[in-house]
């Protein structure tokens, strides 16, 4: 049981629905945006505890939305986790260059994926 709040940005209907899906089992809250424009303003209106970003979106990209979030003393300390195709191979390192506390690498591991969230949740800064 927890109260904390996560938001999803991806651009992704199938990859958003099973995120959601799964922060709902273990009660999270879970706020949605599906570009990286109205991603950061639920992130400023919102303040969430934890911000699952994917790089890969339509318009600002998810490394440049990342740096915006990181800029705004507000908003730095909230742990951003990219979320990075197997395919792009290289995003990993530039997701960690651009802010992030670490990656969650697509398609998403179902069993880890939890696990990875209260790991990051408790300001454990690392990768999957
Ligand atoms: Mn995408």
């Amino acid at each position: 049981m927890t109260c904390s709040t996560v938001l999803v940005i991806e651009d992704n209907e199938l990859n958003l629905k099973l995120v959601r899906g799964l922060l709902t089992l273990d009660k999270y809250g879970v706020l949605e945006a599906t570009d990286a424009e109205a991603g950061i303003q639920l992130v400023r209106a919102h303040r969430p505890d934890l911000i699952l970003m994917d790089i890969q979106l339509p318009g600002m990209d998810g490394l440049t939305a990342t740096r915006e979030i990181k800029k705004d003393p507000d908003l730095a300390r909230i742990p951003i986790v990219a979320l990075t195709s197997y395919a792009m191979q290289g995003d990993e390192e530039k997701a960690l260059a651009a802010g992030c506390a670490g990656y969650i690498t697509k398609p998403i591991d179902t069993r880890q994926f939890l696990e990875m969230i209260a790991q990051f949740l408790r300001g454990n800064d690392l990768a999957s």
